[in-house]
């Protein structure tokens, strides 16, 4: 896999004290809030036998950077609240795109043939928008690569699953980059949450 796709995934916000309140959440099922805090892997434990629900209520807000083929793909995961970058209202001046590293790594003449394309695209975008033509419907010409960018929050438990699912080699690499780089944020602000990924 490659990771050269030119992505950027920023973390806006989490769950104050995260940890704690799902173990404080996971806890009260059992009564044992008077053990808060001293068993690390309290919460892998429960994650093993597949009792999850206490996760969901720690939350975490990203601000994605990626191709529309990315963002197509990003939110088709349902248990989120998501906030794009309008290609109706917003006028897509300058040609940015995200371009593959596997075309560049075809050689030469494929990233020539691909930056041809992305030309052309925008040529007939702004002679659309210079005609009168509303961005919305000019908008039609633009490419898949178009670069795009997204808010997106998600609870912990929906944040394990696209990391499980993203990240396989089954998943498409530009999402697949992203996804490690969710995972590499969520081992960060919630270890004890994300550790097994
Ligand atoms: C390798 C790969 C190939 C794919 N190929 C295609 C394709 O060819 N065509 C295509 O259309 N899509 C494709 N998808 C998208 C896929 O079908 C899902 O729409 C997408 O991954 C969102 O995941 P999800 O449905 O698990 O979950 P989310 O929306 O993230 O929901 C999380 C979980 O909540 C539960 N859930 C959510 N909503 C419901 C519901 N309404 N009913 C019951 N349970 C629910 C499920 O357990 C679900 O797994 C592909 C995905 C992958 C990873």
């Amino acid at each position: 896999m490659t990771n050269e796709y030119d992505i950027e995934v920023k973390l806006l916000a989490v769950t104050p004290e995260a940890e704690r309140l799902v173990e404080t959440a996971g806890r009260l099922c059992w009564d044992t809030q008077d053990k808060t805090g001293t068993m690390p892997d309290r919460i892998q434990k429960w994650l093993e036998v597949g009792h999850e629900s206490m996760i969901e209520h720690a939350y975490a807000t990203f601000y994605i950077r990626a191709s529309r083929v990315l963002t197509h793909e990003l939110v088709r995961h349902r248990l989120a609240s998501y906030s794009q970058r309008s290609q109706r209202y917003v006028k897509e001046n300058e040609p940015r795109y995200v371009e593959p590293p596997e075309i560049k790594e075809e050689g030469e003449l494929a990233h020539q043939q691909f930056e041809e394309v992305m030309k052309s695209c925008w040529e007939a975008y702004r002679g659309l928008l210079a005609k009168g033509i509303k961005p919305e419907i000019a908008r039609y010409v633009l490419p898949n690569a178009c670069e795009s960018q997204i808010i997106c929050t998600w609870n912990f438990r929906e944040i394990r699953h696209i990391i499980k699912l993203r990240s396989s080699k089954r998943a498409l690499p530009e999402f697949r980059a992203v996804a490690n780089e969710i995972r590499r944020i969520a081992k960060e602000i919630a270890p004890q949450a994300f550790e097994d990924l």
